[in-house]
Protein backbone atom coordinates (compact mmCIF):
# COMPACT_ATOMS: atom_id res chain seq x y z
CA UNK A 1 0.00 0.00 0.00
CA UNK A 2 2.91 2.55 1.42
CA UNK A 3 5.02 1.32 -2.22
CA UNK A 4 1.90 2.22 -4.07
CA UNK A 5 1.17 5.78 -3.22
CA UNK A 6 5.20 6.32 -3.07
CA UNK A 7 5.07 4.80 -6.80
CA UNK A 8 1.52 7.05 -7.66
CA UNK A 9 3.54 10.45 -6.06
CA UNK A 10 6.66 10.21 -8.00
CA UNK A 11 7.15 12.72 -10.76
CA UNK A 12 4.43 14.60 -8.40
CA UNK A 13 4.59 18.06 -7.14
CA UNK A 14 3.43 17.04 -3.81
CA UNK A 15 2.82 19.78 -0.72
CA UNK A 16 4.11 23.01 -0.13
CA UNK A 17 3.95 26.29 1.69
CA UNK A 18 0.93 27.82 -0.16
CA UNK A 19 -0.76 24.01 0.18
CA UNK A 20 -0.43 24.58 3.51
CA UNK A 21 -1.75 28.12 3.63
CA UNK A 22 -4.63 26.89 2.04
CA UNK A 23 -5.58 24.24 4.17
CA UNK A 24 -5.48 26.61 6.87
CA UNK A 25 -8.01 28.87 4.86
CA UNK A 26 -9.93 26.10 4.12
CA UNK A 27 -10.36 25.35 8.07
CA UNK A 28 -11.16 28.83 8.09
CA UNK A 29 -14.09 28.49 5.40
CA UNK A 30 -15.33 25.69 7.16
CA UNK A 31 -15.65 27.50 10.50
CA UNK A 32 -17.12 30.38 8.44
CA UNK A 33 -19.64 28.56 7.19
CA UNK A 34 -20.87 27.19 10.27
CA UNK A 35 -22.37 31.03 11.02
CA UNK A 36 -22.67 32.35 7.44
CA UNK A 37 -24.41 30.19 4.54
CA UNK A 38 -23.21 32.15 1.70
CA UNK A 39 -23.29 29.98 -2.12
CA UNK A 40 -20.26 32.47 -2.69
CA UNK A 41 -18.40 30.85 0.27
CA UNK A 42 -18.91 27.30 -1.04
CA UNK A 43 -17.36 28.50 -4.50
CA UNK A 44 -14.61 29.32 -2.43
CA UNK A 45 -14.58 25.78 -0.48
CA UNK A 46 -15.11 24.00 -3.29
CA UNK A 47 -12.01 25.38 -5.41
CA UNK A 48 -9.70 25.34 -2.16
CA UNK A 49 -10.53 21.33 -1.99
CA UNK A 50 -10.61 21.08 -5.83
CA UNK A 51 -6.52 23.25 -5.54
CA UNK A 52 -5.71 21.40 -2.33
CA UNK A 53 -6.31 17.69 -4.36
CA UNK A 54 -4.87 18.67 -7.34
CA UNK A 55 -2.27 21.15 -6.80
CA UNK A 56 0.31 17.96 -5.36
CA UNK A 57 -0.66 15.87 -7.64
CA UNK A 58 0.31 17.92 -10.14
CA UNK A 59 3.26 17.01 -12.91
CA UNK A 60 3.74 20.21 -13.91
CA UNK A 61 6.83 21.24 -11.13
CA UNK A 62 7.77 23.83 -12.59
CA UNK A 63 4.06 25.61 -13.15
CA UNK A 64 3.40 24.66 -8.94
CA UNK A 65 6.83 25.62 -8.19
CA UNK A 66 6.45 29.22 -9.72
CA UNK A 67 2.84 29.61 -7.79
CA UNK A 68 4.49 29.03 -4.54
CA UNK A 69 7.51 31.15 -5.00
CA UNK A 70 4.67 34.07 -5.77
CA UNK A 71 2.71 32.85 -3.18
CA UNK A 72 5.80 33.38 -0.57
CA UNK A 73 6.37 36.98 -2.08
CA UNK A 74 3.09 38.48 -1.23
CA UNK A 75 2.99 36.48 2.13
CA UNK A 76 6.82 38.22 2.97
CA UNK A 77 5.39 41.58 1.48
CA UNK A 78 2.79 41.45 3.79
CA UNK A 79 4.56 40.14 6.83
CA UNK A 80 7.25 42.54 6.47
CA UNK A 81 5.89 45.52 8.91
CA UNK A 82 5.41 42.95 11.48
CA UNK A 83 8.99 42.01 11.30
CA UNK A 84 9.78 44.28 14.07
CA UNK A 85 7.21 43.47 16.21
CA UNK A 86 7.98 39.77 16.24
CA UNK A 87 11.41 40.54 16.94
CA UNK A 88 10.46 42.97 19.93
CA UNK A 89 8.67 39.82 21.50
CA UNK A 90 11.34 37.38 20.89
CA UNK A 91 14.03 39.34 22.04
CA UNK A 92 13.49 41.08 25.54
CA UNK A 93 16.80 42.54 25.81
CA UNK A 94 16.37 44.83 22.87
CA UNK A 95 14.64 47.41 20.97
CA UNK A 96 14.14 47.03 16.99
CA UNK A 97 13.13 50.37 15.53
CA UNK A 98 13.04 51.61 12.16
CA UNK A 99 14.46 55.10 10.94
CA UNK A 100 12.75 57.01 8.98
CA UNK A 101 15.03 58.52 7.12
CA UNK A 102 16.42 55.76 5.70
CA UNK A 103 14.68 52.58 6.61
CA UNK A 104 17.21 50.91 8.74
CA UNK A 105 16.35 48.49 11.21
CA UNK A 106 18.37 49.40 14.51
CA UNK A 107 19.10 47.25 17.43
CA UNK A 108 18.69 49.40 20.70
CA UNK A 109 19.68 48.59 24.04
CA UNK A 110 16.81 48.53 26.71
CA UNK A 111 16.77 52.30 28.09
CA UNK A 112 17.03 52.48 32.42
CA UNK A 113 14.12 53.96 32.52
CA UNK A 114 10.50 53.71 31.40
CA UNK A 115 9.54 56.55 28.83
CA UNK A 116 9.96 58.31 25.81
CA UNK A 117 13.46 58.16 24.76
CA UNK A 118 15.80 59.41 21.80
CA UNK A 119 18.48 58.19 19.83
CA UNK A 120 20.25 58.48 16.99
CA UNK A 121 20.58 56.71 14.09
CA UNK A 122 24.13 55.72 13.28
CA UNK A 123 23.53 55.39 9.21
CA UNK A 124 22.02 58.59 8.77
CA UNK A 125 22.21 60.50 11.76
CA UNK A 126 18.61 61.19 12.33
CA UNK A 127 17.42 61.49 15.90
CA UNK A 128 14.87 58.59 16.46
CA UNK A 129 12.26 58.64 19.30
CA UNK A 130 11.04 55.72 20.77
CA UNK A 131 8.95 54.99 23.43
CA UNK A 132 10.44 52.11 26.19
CA UNK A 133 7.43 50.20 27.85
CA UNK A 134 9.78 48.16 29.39
CA UNK A 135 13.20 48.65 30.85
CA UNK A 136 16.28 46.48 32.04
CA UNK A 137 16.91 45.93 35.79
CA UNK A 138 20.04 45.77 37.30
CA UNK A 139 20.12 42.73 38.93
CA UNK A 140 22.75 41.77 41.64
CA UNK A 141 24.40 38.25 41.58
CA UNK A 142 26.60 38.23 43.65
CA UNK A 143 27.30 40.28 46.70
CA UNK A 144 30.14 41.03 48.82
CA UNK A 145 28.00 42.90 51.79
CA UNK A 146 26.08 40.29 53.01
CA UNK A 147 23.02 41.57 55.37
ZN1 LIG B 1 18.78 56.47 9.53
Amino acid sequence: MDDRIRKFMYGRYGPDELYKFQMVLYFITLILGIFIKSKILSIVQLLLVASIIFRPMSKKIYKRSDENQRYLKIKNNLLKPFTNIKRNIKDKDHIYKKCHKCKTTLKLPLPSKRGIKHAKCPHCGKRITLIAFKCQKIEIITSKNKK
